[in-house]
């Protein structure tokens, strides 16, 4: 008899452990086709490109010990998959399923394409604890605020099916099929070596780092997590989330690792909220599929944004004069993450005392940080400047000095990406322009040659954007 071949397309699910679509396609199937297809006309940032070309060896790795390979492909997903199913016998096609307006297009096209050529298409979830749908009021409507959406996702999750894992009766195929590339042909690395280089020397990619750095936060940094993962000098936050956004790992693990470690309550319910709060971007993300360019209150739209490609350029390269923004914009470029503490201060920064446009901020983040997620990215930005569905109230605009003494409070986090600022002593670090020149000369430091001046007066810059908030909520 025939082998019945199926195929899984791989897309930001790049495991094999707890992957639903994978799994479900195992017991249709006798052996299943891997793939990868690059589609080259889908934005995606410099730092995500480094990350997945990584991500992607060590899937093709773990697939060759089953003696096959990730068969990767690189254009239009509807042409390359009409070529494979025309060379092969396909009966079934699975993927786990994406939920921003361009993926959704395409698949149901791919969907019905499938169909119309007999070839069963079936799709799962493996990418959220729960999708945008399955979270609803008692009126049947989405939830547009976060506290009320997370109540009713755990009490959904509690009841919620086991981990699947990874079964060893997977059978991959082995032959060689027309126009695969190997995973350097994509050319994902950046031209900046250097940079890419240091950049991924923070990080163990792939499927095995990610379920190892889970378990070595539950049992190292978790019992800290709630007051802990404020603190940007301090190392309590999972920094998983580039695993999660390429799917290295499932929220459903997590949650069910996380609910099943013997640490207190508080710290679990805390850090899966977190998790939640990604679910709730989702969420927002499929009701407002346009809100990765257009604000979600539409008042918002009339907003007098500033155009200031100077001050943009400074804010980018952390030469702002403030040190916990500069810390912040340092450590996005050297590590390719930034403390979700600092997301928040550099963000209210620039939409607030630089009065420039979220979306600046949030395309500089895509392209530099190795999470940078479609939802979660436009989300944070929408939350910060005020605009989103469930956004801190536009007159809270952080003081940058305050933030800095709470959250950094002996300045440890911006010593450490402002070397220039080390000599100077805690009551200063947070705002170096305060020093009279005699005590400089006494600590050997010159405003302006050590480090800049600050490019804006705060406290005029806080007053003018509440003066331009209030003319649009007029
Ligand atoms: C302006 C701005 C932009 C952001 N852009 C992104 C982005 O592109 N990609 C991204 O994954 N996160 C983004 N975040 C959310 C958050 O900053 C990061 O998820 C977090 O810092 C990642 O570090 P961690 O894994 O150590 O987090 P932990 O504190 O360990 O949290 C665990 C996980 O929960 C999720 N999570 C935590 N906080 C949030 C949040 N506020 N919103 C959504 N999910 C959250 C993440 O998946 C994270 O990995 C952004 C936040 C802001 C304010």
């Amino acid at each position: 008899m025939m082998d019945r071949i199926g195929i899984h397309w791989f897309r930001l699910d790049l495991r094999l452990n707890d992957n639903p679509a994978l799994y479900k396609l195992s017991k249709e199937v006798d052996t299943i086709i891997p793939i990868y297809i690059y589609e080259e006309n889908i934005e995606i940032g410099k730092a995500s490109k480094c990350w997945l070309e990584k991500s992607l060896e060590s899937l093709d790795n773990e697939l060759s010990k089953f003696d096959s390979k990730l068969y990767v492909f690189k254009g239009n997903p509807k042409k390359i998959i009409h070529k494979i199913i025309e060379d092969k016998k396909i009966l079934c096609f699975t993927w786990n399923r994406l939920y921003d307006k361009h993926s959704i297009r395409r698949d149901k096209e791919i969907k019905s394409f499938l169909h119309k050529k007999a070839i069963v298409c079936n799709t799962y979830n493996g990418y959220l604890l729960s999708e945008p749908w399955e979270v609803r009021n008692k009126s049947g409507n989405f939830f547009k605020v976060f506290t009320p959406f997370w109540k009713a996702n755990f009490e959904r999750l509690l009841n919620k099916e086991k981990l699947l894992s990874l079964s060893n009766k997977y059978k991959f195929y082995k032959k060689n099929i027309n126009s695969v590339l190997k995973i350097d042909e994509l050319k994902l690395n950046v031209p900046r070596k250097e940079w890419m280089d240091r950049m991924l020397s923070y990080w163990d990619i792939g499927e095995n780092a990610a379920k190892l750095k889970l378990k070595k936060f539950i049992n190292k940094k978790l019992y800290n997590y709630s007051t802990g993962r404020d603190r940007p000098d301090t190392d309590f936050t999972s920094k998983i989330s580039p695993h999660l956004h390429f799917g290295e790992i499932s929220p459903l693990r997590i949650f069910t690792e996380v609910m099943k470690s013997n640490i207190e309550e508080k710290n679990k319910t805390k850090y899966l909220s977190e998790i939640g709060w990604r679910d709730f971007s989702y969420n927002l993300l499929f009701y407002y599929p346009e809100m990765t360019e257009l604000p979600i209150q539409s008042k918002f739209e009339k907003f007098p944004w500033q155009r200031d490609k100077k001050n943009l350029i400074t804010w980018k390269k952390g030469k702002t004069g403030i040190p916990i923004v500069d810390a912040g914009m340092k450590e996005l470029y050297e590590i390719g993450w930034m403390h979700n503490r600092v997301r928040m201060i550099v963000g209210s920064f620039l939409t607030k005392n630089l009065l420039l446009h979220w979306k600046e901020g949030e395309r500089w983040f895509f392209d530099t940080l190795v999470d940078a997620d479609i939802g979660s990215n436009s989300a944070g930005w929408q939350w910060i400047a005020g605009s989103g569905a469930d956004a801190s109230p536009y007159f809270r605009i952080f003081n940058p000095i305050l933030q800095g003494k709470k959250f950094d409070p002996k300045g440890e986090y911006v010593r450490q990406f402002i070397p220039s600022l080390d000599k100077i002593p805690e009551k200063f670090i947070h705002s170096p322009w305060e020093m009279t020149v005699e005590e400089q000369e006494k600590y050997n430091f010159v405003l302006g040659r050590d480090y800049p001046k600050p490019i804006v007066d705060l406290s005029y810059t806080r007053r003018r954007a509440l003066d331009a908030f209030k003319k649009i909520s007029e």
